[in-house]
This record gives structure tokens, C-alpha cells and sequence, in this order.
């Protein structure tokens, strides 16, 4: 008569320990765990594109991530009116490496994103081509309230907001200096650079145009936060 008992014992005994066993793995890769906060450090694995994109949305999150990740993290008040409006903005500050120019000011979103991209795009692809680290990153601005192609009509651009930046160049700490214009069909290395700092943006961001997308950005990589519905990215 106790047989079923025991049978339906075993079972839940199995089952609690696969539940254990399942914890304790997530608990040693958070970065396949959706529920670990985003940290800097996570190598990016099946989750981290998700806590990203969570980021954009809760602003609140992402400074906590900032400071998780000891990134300075000023929130500057509010500025600009109607599609410019600013409620989220901060001065943009880079993990191990500075801006030219130096002062920008960007949303949380896009502080994120720069750093996660540098830590596990740049600076590795760097090190493994060139031997060095990049020390500066320039760029053609962050904010600019703006509609996109400069028209009169037409959706604002992510610029309007802060929610984007064009990067152009980078200089490395041996002096070498890769740029977006010169180098995207130059030299072999700098040309493999560009398109692999390139391609692994989209894992950091929402939207990614270079290049090879119209001539517009012949001479930068637009990367930008945007919220979209569905989560869907433009890598390009
Ligand atoms: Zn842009």
C-alpha cells in the first residue's frame, strides 16, 4: 500500500533537486540568469541582451547599474522643451578610457551601453589586434535637437533626447589612431577593426549605423537607445 507514496516521494525529491541544481547554475552564470542585476563584469551570454534593453526603459535600473558598476553617476536636472526635452541626463563618462571632446552629456541608457560595449567589445578586440588598449574615444556629439536627416518633418532624431551618440574614431594607447572615414575600406586591421567594434555594438544597443548604411555616416558609427516595441534592433 505505501508503494505509490514512496513513488510520488522519490519524484518531488528528484524534482526539488533539479530545482537546486538549476539555482546554484544560475547563481554561478549570472549572465545567463535574467533575474541577477546587469553588472559591468557579466560576460555577455543568453541574458545580458535582455538586462540591457531593461536599462532603457527603467531609468531608475540603470543608474543602479552605473553605480553597481562604479561608474560616476551625476544625473544633471532637466533641460530643453517638447521632442528636445531632457529629463534623463547625465555627463557621459567612459569606463578606462576618455572622450574628445571631452564634456557630453547622454542618457543613462547610452552611458550603459558605451561602457558594456568598451569592456567587452573594444577593448578586447583591441588588445587582440593591436596588443593595446584604446585610452580615447572620439566623437561627433550626443545631443542635438534635431529631426532625423536635419528636415523640417519627419520623427526626431535620438540626438533630440541625448539617446545617442556618434563615435568616429579611436586612439589606442600605443598612439595609433583608427578612424571610422579613413580606415572603414582602409588598411586590413583597421578596416577588421571597425567592422568588429561594428558588429558587436548591437549587443549594446538599440541602433547601429555605419558606413554601410547610407553615406550620411561615412564618417561615424551612430549608436543609439532607442525604445522600440517588440525589442527588434537595427544593426547596419
Ligand atoms: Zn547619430
Amino acid at each position: 500500500m505505501s508503494f505509490p507514496v514512496d513513488r510520488i516521494a522519490l519524484s518531488l525529491l528528484l524534482l526539488a533537486c533539479v530545482i537546486l541544481a538549476g539555482l546554484n547554475w544560475l547563481q554561478d552564470h549570472p549572465e545567463d540568469n535574467p533575474w541577477a542585476p546587469l553588472t559591468l563584469d557579466e560576460q555577455p551570454g543568453w541574458a545580458t541582451g535582455r538586462k540591457l534593453a531593461a536599462l532603457r526603459a527603467d531609468l531608475v535600473a540603470c543608474r543602479a547599474f552605473l553605480d553597481r558598476s562604479g561608474l560616476p553617476n551625476r544625473p544633471l536636472p532637466p533641460e530643453g522643451a517638447g521632442a528636445c526635452r531632457r529629463e534623463d541626463r547625465g555627463p557621459l563618462l567612459l569606463p578606462d578610457a576618455t572622450l574628445k571632446p571631452q564634456r557630453a552629456e547622454a542618457t543613462c541608457a547610452v552611458d550603459a551601453g558605451m561602457a558594456f560595449w568598451l569592456r567587452h567589445v573594444v577593448q578586447p578586440q583591441a588588445e587582440a589586434m593591436f596588443s593595446s588598449p584604446v585610452i580615447r574615444i572620439e566623437h561627433l556629439g550626443t545631443v542635438n535637437c534635431r529631426r532625423i536627416g536635419n528636415g523640417a518633418k519627419g520623427a526626431w532624431s535620438e540626438h533630440a533626447t541625448g539617446n545617442a551618440i556618434d563615435v568616429s574614431a579611436f586612439v589606442l594607447a600605443n598612439g595609433r589612431r583608427v578612424e571610422v572615414k579613413r580606415d572603414w575600406k582602409g588598411g586590413v586591421d583597421d578596416a577588421a577593426f571597425l567592422h568588429a567594434v561594428r558588429d558587436g555594438a548591437c549587443g549594446s544597443f538599440s541602433t547601429v549605423l555605419s558606413p554601410d548604411y547610407n553615406a550620411a555616416h561615412a564618417d561615424h558609427l551612430h549608436l543609439d537607445q532607442a525604445r522600440r516595441t517588440g525589442g527588434w534592433k537595427a544593426c547596419h
